[in-house]
């Protein structure tokens, strides 16, 4: 039987639900939360992003606005920026989108972000509250959504032989630590990793973010694992009118008949990032209260 699919849009739409939820509440007590995007450069892709968290934020009752800025503004001007928001109480979530461009130091850039507004999660601070489980942390959003989807669709993670395959700081490292700190047993996996078929097949639950398309296949998988797809990947196809099509990380059609559940891609991680980004940024409006 194939696998049943783990649905991130309606997912996504229930996060998105409780945050509009969450900010009207705020609002009747005078608060709106705020999330201030800074874009540096105009790179296609990241417009694109940008767009869709602007718009999203907008949808749930937030303030949501985009700064742009030029290619060739100095690394100077955008920590002056940042200074200006972290100062700022109608800003509750600051993200500079990345990558910026080649002349300023993305570390430079997520240090001088307060901790406190750092929805995206990637401040040491932050990702030192999420390893040791404390829950004024803000966690990365594609982790932190691919740990509602398991929620959502029953998985047990506790107990759990999870493996992780990708040591990103953006995605596989905090994946790791919030399966950890969901008492799953956790292997990760990189591109040192000998016999990671052997590995992935130990996997009662397996997350794939490592961005090659199609990788793990169908006898890397145990029978009856979940399979999150994180991966996000362009493949030429002449058939379609771009001329690419997006595929995850896994290869869907033959993996979907040895799992028990599985995320599509598009279509399943994909949306939670942008519901989770909502979501810690009226965290860190509810946490300016206290
Ligand atoms: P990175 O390129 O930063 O990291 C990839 C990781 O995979 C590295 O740890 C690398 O190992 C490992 N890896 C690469 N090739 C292999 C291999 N052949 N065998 C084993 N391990 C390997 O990627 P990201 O974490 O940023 O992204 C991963 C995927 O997730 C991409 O497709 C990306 O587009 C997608 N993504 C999706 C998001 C969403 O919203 N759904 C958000 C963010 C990312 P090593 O460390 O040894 O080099």
């Amino acid at each position: 039987m194939p696998a049943e699919l783990i649905d991130g849009v309606a997912v996504a739409k229930l996060v998105r639900a409780d945050v509009a939820r969450d900010t009207a509440a705020l609002v009747a007590r005078g608060v709106t939360p705020g999330l201030t995007v800074v874009l540096v450069g105009d790179d296609p892709a990241s417009a694109v992003y940008v767009r869709a968290k602007e718009k999203a934020c907008l949808e749930a009752g937030m303030n949501g606005r985009t700064i742009r800025l030029s290619a060739d503004t100095p690394q100077a001007d955008l920590l002056a920026l940042i200074d200006t928001l972290n100062a700022d109480p109608t800003v509750h979530g600051i993200l500079v989108q990345m990558p910026p461009p080649k002349h300023i130091d993305p570390q430079a850039v997520i240090l001088r972000i307060s901790a406190a507004k750092d929805v995206d999660g990637f401040h040491p601070v932050n990702v030192g509250r999420v390893w040791i489980g404390e829950k004024s942390g803000f966690a990365p959003c594609t982790p932190a959504g691919v740990m509602v989807l398991l929620e959502r669709a029953g998985v047990q993670v506790a107990g759990a032989n999870a493996v992780v395959l990708g040591r990103s700081t953006i995605v596989g490292k905090p994946m790791t630590s919030l399966l950890v700190n969901a008492s799953a047993t956790v292997t990760v996996c990189h591109s040192k990793t000998k016999d990671l078929a052997a590995v992935t097949r130990g996997a009662d639950i397996l997350i794939a973010a490592i961005g090659r398309p199609e990788f793990v296949t169908a006898d890397m998988v145990k029978p009856g694992a979940v399979v999150i797809d994180v991966g996000i990947n362009r493949v030429d196809d002449a058939s379609k009118e771009k001329g690419y099509r997006i595929v995850g990380d896994v290869q869907f059609s033959g993996v979907r008949d040895v799992a028990s559940k599985i995320t599509p891609v598009p279509g399943g991680v994909g949306p939670m990032t942008i519901a989770m980004l909502l979501q810690n940024t009226v965290r860190a409006a509810t946490q300016g209260l206290a």
